[in-house]
């Protein structure tokens, strides 16, 4: 049988390490996530088991510790791994651009320092930029770092939905900072503020409220982070550059954007695979549902959707292994992935009749689910702005 979202050329570690994960997933994922999203339980014993496979420090460099692997394994991975449970890709996926972004722009000492304790998932890494005032429009962060004139910043401030914020250990967190420049943007400094798991005031001046209460993407933690008085050292900003911090975060963004379609894709595809399966185990007017040309033709529809978002998702991250600007591959990849996946769940949701309104049917799960990657790394909006803007620059009359 034609599966869905297969890839060609890829090197024999890639082909064996997806096989890997999507194995683990049909295993271990599959079978125990309804019950612990419904108690929105942390996912730990397979947060363990991804651990143990090397996930954390797929794309570190080898010198690291890691396994040196490239934006498209690690893409491949989160898809399988969505099509599982998308909470499970989440634990993952700010830790893996955290880890790229010191990679990319951190001091020799930062990588030393922090990416083997990453490549193991000892350290485990989150990314902070909206604020509650703020999502899309990054340049207008609030929360300040003042400059002490003696190698400290004192931060003051509050972020908002930090995905894994209880759970992880190392925050790169994007805050204002005084650098005298004209442009917002240019006044915004990465700092990597360590600290230990768990919720309260966790070190002095940083706390971390609880887990926020969410519609769907449940079982990981997305919290708050309060800075009152926090201390931290100039030498804990990303590549000791300050001022450079947007640049860097959309760096991350990027490859985050990679992610989230991803992400999509595999959500998307266990929607077609539980309607295909409904469609040919449900009867009506005494045949399957499959056989009514209605219901073929939605999954002929989900089917296409999905194997085109694959495919742009597969061209944005070899785009980016390339070296080549990806901006644009990436933001369509995931506009694209994001609406087929939020389309294909509500047409699979159809399919299944009033089952799909119950909690023992996994396609409610999925409904919940699928809205967020409409939003998280830029809503559909803000990827239509960098692709029109980028378009409107090459096409220029
Ligand atoms: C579960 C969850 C996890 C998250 N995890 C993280 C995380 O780990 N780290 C992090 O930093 N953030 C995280 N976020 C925040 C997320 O990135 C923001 O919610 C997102 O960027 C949108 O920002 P906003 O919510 O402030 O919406 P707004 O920016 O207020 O936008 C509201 C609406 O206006 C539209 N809009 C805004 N500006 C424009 C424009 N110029 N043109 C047209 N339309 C526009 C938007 O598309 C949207 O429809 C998370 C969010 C959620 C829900």
């Amino acid at each position: 049988m034609t599966k869905l979202a297969q890839t060609l050329g890829l090197t024999e570690f890639q082909t064996e390490i997806v096989s890997t994960v999507r194995q683990f997933v049909d295993k271990e994922v599959i079978p125990t996530a309804q019950e612990l999203e419904h108690a929105d339980t942390y996912p730990q014993a397979i947060v363990d088991a991804m651990r143990e496979m090397g996930l954390f420090g797929l794309m570190i460099p080898e010198e690291y510790g890691g396994l040196g692997e490239s934006l498209l394994t690690y893409a491949l991975c989160v898809e399988e791994l969505a099509r599982g449970w998308m909470s499970v890709s989440g634990v993952i996926n700010t830790h893996f651009i955290v880890a790229y972004m010191i990679r990319q722009h951190g001091t020799d000492a930062q990588k030393s320092y922090y990416l083997p304790k990453m490549a193991t998932g000892e350290t485990r890494g989150a990314f902070s930029m909206s604020e509650p005032e703020l999502g899309s429009d990054v340049a207008a962060i609030r929360t300040r770092a003042k400059d002490n004139g003696d190698g400290t910043y004192t931060i003051d401030g509050q972020k908002m939905w930090l995905t894994n914020g209880g759970s992880s250990t190392l925050v790169a967190t994007l805050v204002r900072t005084d650098e005298g420049a004209d442009k917002p943007h240019r006044n915004l400094t990465a700092f990597l503020v360590e600290k230990p798991s768990g919720f309260g005031e966790v070190v002095p001046g940083l706390t971390i409220p609880g887990k926020l209460d969410k519609l769907g993407y449940k079982g990981i933690d997305t919290t708050e982070l309060i800075f009152d008085g926090y201390r931290a050292q100039a030498t804990d900003i990303l590549g000791e550059a300050p001022g450079q911090g947007f640049f860097q975060m959309m760096d991350g963004v990027e490859v985050g954007r990679v992610n989230v379609s991803a992400r999509a894709c595999g959500v998307g595809i266990r929607a077609f695979e539980l309607a295909v399966r409904y469609a040919q185990q449900r009867s009506t007017f005494g045949k399957p549902i499959a056989d009514h040309q209605a219901i073929a033709f939605q999954l002929a529809e989900m089917a296409t959707k999905v194997e085109a978002a694959h495919l742009m998702m597969v061209n944005a991250a070899r785009l980016k292994d390339s070296g080549e600007r990806n901006d644009v591959a990436a933001g369509m990849a995931k506009y694209f992935a994001s609406e087929v996946c939020a389309e294909v769940t509500q047409q699979s949701f159809r399919i299944h009749g009033g089952y799909g309104y119950s909690k023992e049917y996994e396609i409610e799960r999925l409904m919940r689910d699928a809205p967020f990657l409409l939003i998280g790394e830029g809503t559909s909006e803000i990827q239509k702005n960098i692709i029109s803007k980028r378009l409107l620059a090459d096409y220029r009359v």
